[in-house]
This record gives C-alpha cells, sequence and structure tokens, in this order.
C-alpha cells in the first residue's frame, strides 16, 4: 500500500489510478499529460500552455488570468520550481 496519495510533479494533479501515470507506469512522478509518448517530461511553456487552458476552460478565467494562476502553480511544483519564472 502507498504511504499517501501521489501528485504529478510537474502539474500537480492527482496521480489516483494508474491511467492517470505517465505511460501507465505507476513508479512514474509525472501524469500523463505531462510526458510524450516515451514518457520524457515535456518543456515548461508546454506544461504552462496545457495548464492555463485547463484552468481557462474550466474556470472561464481570461487568457492573462488563467496563465497567471498556472504559474503560480508551477513554480511549487517539484519539476519546475529552479525554473526561475
Ligand atoms: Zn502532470
Amino acid at each position: 500500500m502507498k504511504p499517501k496519495c501521489e501528485s504529478c510533479n510537474s502539474c500537480g494533479m492527482p496521480l489516483e489510478s494508474k491511467e492517470d501515470f505517465a505511460l501507465g507506469d505507476t513508479s512514474s512522478v509525472y501524469c500523463k499529460y505531462c510526458v510524450d509518448n516515451v514518457g520524457q517530461l515535456l518543456p515548461y511553456d508546454t506544461i504552462l500552455k496545457n495548464n492555463a487552458h485547463y484552468y481557462k476552460e474550466s474556470q472561464g478565467l481570461t487568457e492573462q488570468a488563467a496563465t497567471k494562476m498556472a504559474k503560480d502553480l508551477l513554480k511549487t511544483l517539484p519539476a519546475w520550481k529552479n525554473v526561475g519564472v
């Protein structure tokens, strides 16, 4: 049994079922949205854009507000904390 509910180290999405993990690999620290088809982490700009798009669609934010929210989130996550944006 796992100690806690894991979340993606790149976007913070909860990794609850096997399908949520990158390539369905439960040892991965990333979700399926944050990697390419060989399991390589996508570039920061791509993740940022994906997240901003998600906020825009799900919360009806403007492009600018959604991008800011995504930036604020990403800088708290292990994959991007050294990006310095
Ligand atoms: Zn992710």
